[in-house]
């Protein structure tokens, strides 16, 4: 051996194998960051229009961190306080905007995931108002035809979209509530399943564990750097990041919002079967099997709520609980046998920021609490940028 052969051998050498240098690591035509609904959507939308295409997804989490594994699976177009609520701020061309984009968006989540595959339930919705809001429900019914006006419009539907009843519903300490015809629930785990395995059955590689930490454009494409070292070259870039986007991007107006949902025992008999809306959306509560799932009450903590920490706390967890017993028909002793918290993307519009943000970059965040319904949607239109730009 030569002198200047074991020099070499003291070389730093790469930590990658030539043959991951070829397969894993080939630079992709198509890389998207956040493997939720939004970026699972996005990659089998481009994978439709462009099959040979190379389409990478990553993700921080080992299979997607973010609210698409995590929310209640409401498949809705939104209560009528929440409505109301929206077109308070006077946009009311964007509120409708957004109801038809649920609608659409719901429509495509179906045709690409069979009912059966994600337990789609067409169990219809309530919005409940309790003995202490006498006047949110006068105010809300004086509204109530105007809302329905607008929504038949969207869906085409003949019949009502709300129905009032001053009944309790059999629900305790109640003054009335409107029965919501079109809505449905879902089992997110298993539409996001059924997601993944489409995508990878079109031939998208979905690679969990790597966050990505920053990006290089060189004029050629841009160079993703990763958490694990590594780094991707891709000829077009998509954000589909929610909530998290800040720590990428700071500049877009994403603000990250935790939301807490807890599960209680089974409770034998629960005799309802409606998603259950109330306060403007901001409470929820479904059925789970026997169980009940309820969360939400971010309007009780705004400021400590504002976090992609993930997390519960003693106070939102006290609060749903009382809630719970103060109006749900279940006999006390009721008690959470599980928690967990997802992460919101909202800001000052709710509209989703969908755009290009940078040189064969795009973004397709900020899905508010109605991913489930327009995240098929939103998917499709961060593709049609990709493929297009
Ligand atoms: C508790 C809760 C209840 C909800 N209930 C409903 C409901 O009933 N109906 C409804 O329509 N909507 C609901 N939503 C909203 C809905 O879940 C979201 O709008 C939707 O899931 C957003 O999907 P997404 O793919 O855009 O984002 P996410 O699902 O949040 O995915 C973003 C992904 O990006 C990844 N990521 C972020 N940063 C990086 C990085 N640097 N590198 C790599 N990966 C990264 C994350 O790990 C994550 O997996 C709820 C949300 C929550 C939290």
């Amino acid at each position: 051996m030569t002198d200047e052969q074991s020099t070499n051998l003291h070389l730093p050498l790469a930590d990658t194998s030539c043959w991951e240098d070829t397969t894993v690591l080939s630079p992709a035509d198509y890389l998207i960051v956040g493997a939720g609904i939004t970026g699972i959507n996005a990659a089998i939308s481009i994978k439709a229009h462009a099959p040979a295409a190379r389409v990478i997804v990553l993700d921080r989490g080992s299979w997607g961190e973010g609210a698409s594994f995590r929310n209640a699976g409401f498949a809705c177009l939104g209560s009528p306080t929440e409505l109301l609520a929206d077109l308070q701020d006077g946009q009311d061309d964007l509120v409708w905007h957004l109801v038809e984009m649920r609608h659409r968006g719901l429509q495509q989540l179906i045709r690409r995931v069979r009912p059966g595959a994600m337990e789609l339930t067409r169990c219809g919705g309530t919005e409940f108002f309790s003995r202490d809001e006498p006047a949110r429900w006068e105010q809300t019914l004086d509204q109530l035809s105007m809302l329905d006006h607008h929504l038949k419009q969207i869906t085409g539907r003949k019949e009502p979209h709300f129905i009032p009843t001053q009944s309790d519903g059999g629900f305790r300490n109640g003054f009335g509530q409107i029965l919501i015809a079109d809505e449905a629930r879902i089992h997110p785990g298993k539409m996001m399943m059924r997601l993944h395995e489409m995508a990878r059955s079109l031939g998208v590689m979905i690679l969990g564990g790597v966050a990505i930490t920053g990006w290089t454009n060189t004029g050629s494409g841009i160079d993703v750097q990763t958490s694990t070292g590594h780094v991707w070259h891709t000829r077009r870039l998509g954000l589909a990041t929610n909530g998290f986007t800040r720590r990428l991007m700071p500049e877009l107006e994403v603000v990250p919002a935790r939301n807490q949902v807890f599960l209680t025992q089974p409770i034998r008999g629960i005799a309802w079967d409606r998603c259950f809306h109330a306060h403007q959306g901001y409470i929820y509560a479904r059925r789970v099997g026997e169980q009940l799932l309820i969360g939400g009450a971010r309007h009780i903590d705004p400021i400590g709520e504002t976090t992609d920490v993930p997390g519960t706390t003693p106070e939102i967890e006290t609060y749903l609980l009382d809630y719970l017993n103060r109006h749900f028909p279940v006999l006390g002793g009721t008690c959470f046998v599980k928690r967990w918290s997802g992460t919101l993307g909202v800001g000052s519009k709710k509209i989703p920021v969908i755009r290009e943000v940078g040189q064969n970059i795009f973004a397709a965040v900020r899905l508010g609490g109605m991913g489930v319904a327009i995240g098929t949607l939103v998917g499709e239109q961060l593709s049609e940028m990709m493929l297009n730009s």
